[in-house]
């Protein structure tokens, strides 16, 4: 999951999604993507955002038409650039937006698995149809259910993840908020 962060009107900053599906960057004040699938006009006069994978990984290009110029990070940047996480992106007359791929821990549904998985912290089998929460920073999956039978609240069971340092603070919103210059 990626977003863009963008300052509003009353000078605080409203967080947009970015599409998987490729989309045009029209505006960033406000956050104005529209997806290429919806039958908007490739007319190569606005920037785009694609999503690829890569080595199994989410990589996100921004690609940029050739009249445009776009400054990421306080640079000028060339025509291709992959975005990472707090980047900042600024177009002339316009204040700077912020780039994330920060993502939130979410409780799922687990769809099964061919191999046995076991929970880093009960070490009891994780089975389809289980709840799970699949850790941000390490994609390690841990229990999630706390309701009977199971009631293995394992991802929550301590402060951070059983297998990384990440916070298992299910509460809060994004935790990197862009600081206002
Ligand atoms: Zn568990
Ligand atoms: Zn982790």
């Amino acid at each position: 999951m990626a977003q863009i962060f963008s300052l509003d009107p009353t000078g605080s900053w409203s967080v947009t999604p970015v599409p998987t599906e490729p989309v045009q960057l029209a505006g960033i004040h406000p956050v104005d993507m529209r997806p290429l699938s919806e039958g908007v006009v490739n007319d190569f006069r606005h920037p785009e955002i694609h999503r690829c994978e890569y080595a199994g990984k989410a990589v996100w290009v921004l690609l940029i038409p050739a009249q445009f110029s776009i400054w990421v990070n306080g640079r000028r940047t060339g025509h291709i650039r992959v975005l990472r996480h707090r980047d900042s992106i600024w177009w002339p007359g316009a204040d700077a937006a912020f780039f994330s791929t920060e993502k939130l821990a979410k409780v799922e549904i687990y769809p099964g698995h061919s191999e046995r998985l076991d929970c880093p912290r009960c070490k009891k089998p994780i089975l389809e149809g289980h709840q799970i929460v699949v850790c941000p920073g390490c994609s390690t999956i841990h229990h999630m259910e706390p309701d009977p039978p199971l009631r293995l609240n394992c991802w929550t069971y301590s402060d951070h993840c059983g297998a990384c340092p990440y916070s298992s603070d299910m509460s809060g919103g994004l935790r990197w908020v862009p600081e206002v210059a």
